[in-house]
This record gives C-alpha cells, structure tokens and sequence, in this order.
C-alpha cells in the first residue's frame, strides 16, 4: 500500500477496521460507516501486511499540538481521499477511480483504496509471504502474482473496499471501464473494457 500525507489520512486509508481515524478528518458518513464483516485476509489485500512502515506519527506523543493550523485544513474531501489511492497509477485507471468514486459519493457509497500501486519489492515481499501461507508457488500465485506479472506493479489494478463499495463498483464500473477480474477477489480492479461496454468474463484467480 502506498501511503502519502499526514498521518491523521493515514489512519483513515489504513482499512476498513480502522475507525480511530479521529474526527479531525471523519466525515459524519464513515462514523456510521459499518465494519465489513467478511473483509478477507490474504496477503496481498485489502491491508497489506508486509507493507514497509514509514518511521511514522507517533502522533500522540508528539510535541505539536493536536490542533495545529496544518492539521485543521486537512478537510475529508473526496479529493483527498481519491488523490492518495490513486498515487502512482497509471492516468488511465486513476481517472477512471476518480470518475468513479465521485458518482459512487452520490449514491452514498464510499470507495475506498486499500492497495493500489506497489513496488516490485513489496509485491516480492508479499508473493513470498504467500508461498508461505499457501505452500507453494502454484497456490500462492492465485491471490499473489510475482512481481514481473502483478498489475499493482505496473499500475493498473486497485485493491478496493469496504465489501459494499466493491459491490457498487462491480455493478457500475464499466460505465468507466472498470471490472472485476477474479471471481476469488470481490476487492480487486483494473481497466479492463471500453468505458460504456460490458466487462469481460471474470477468471476463477489469477
Ligand atoms: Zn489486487
């Protein structure tokens, strides 16, 4: 996962589970927002563990006031929201995110990015961590392909969430290209079609 700006933001991209985001940067819809109950766990999304922690916040303990004059701009506008997941994809799949979730915000639907772009080394980090979990190459590749073959590396695919925004986007994305790709993974998107034309079929993983 690919994290930028302020560590208040951070908190609140972290994941779904994630409902300390401190109302500084809470909108009054994530407070009611319901925890997705069968967010999935495998290694690659939507929370990356392996994913390389900046020496980050410590915000409690820092000196600065809580309330400093940077943190109360720090608004939770959709723009924020979407510059972050977006970062580092290629133009074609961030515009189309974009377009995306603000339609998605007139429907009540907050999409978020749990993992979008990803270096070759984490994807390598967490490929390996799913030959672990999984046993073998063969079986880890169905949730997590090697560097050289992941479209998060490439910038092409985004991880999304919570369940219920996946579910919007997986009815509505094609009006931006957007599809689904594996029947093993409700949370993960690419460009895959023309804007306007019907998704291809889904593989049953990758
Ligand atoms: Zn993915």
């Amino acid at each position: 996962m690919v994290l930028v700006g302020g560590g208040s933001v951070t908190r609140a991209m972290r994941g779904a589970g994630d409902t300390g985001a401190g109302p500084v940067i809470s909108p009054p819809s994530a407070a009611v927002a319901p925890r997705e109950p069968g967010a999935p766990r495998e290694p690659g999304a939507p929370r990356d563990p392996g994913a390389p922690r900046a020496p980050t916040p410590s915000a409690p303990r820092a000196p600065t006031p809580r309330a400093s004059p940077v943190a109360a701009r720090t608004t939770p506008t959709t723009a924020d929201t979407n510059a972050m997941g977006t970062s580092h994809l290629s133009p074609a799949l961030a515009r189309a995110l974009t377009a995306a979730t603000v339609a998605a915000r007139r429907d009540g639907v907050r999409i978020r990015v749990i993992s979008g772009y990803r270096t070759a080394a984490h994807q390598q980090q967490l490929y390996e961590q799913a030959i672990r979990t999984y046993g073998s190459a063969r079986l880890a590749r169905r949730w997590v392909l090697p560097p050289a073959e992941s479209a998060h590396v490439r910038g092409t695919a985004v991880d999304v969430g919570p369940r219920s925004a996946a579910a919007w986007l997986q009815a509505h994305g094609d009006t931006w290209g957007l599809c689904r790709r594996y029947d093993n993974e409700w949370w993960h998107f690419e460009v895959a079609t023309a804007p306007g034309t019907h998704c291809p079929a889904r593989a049953p993983h990758a």
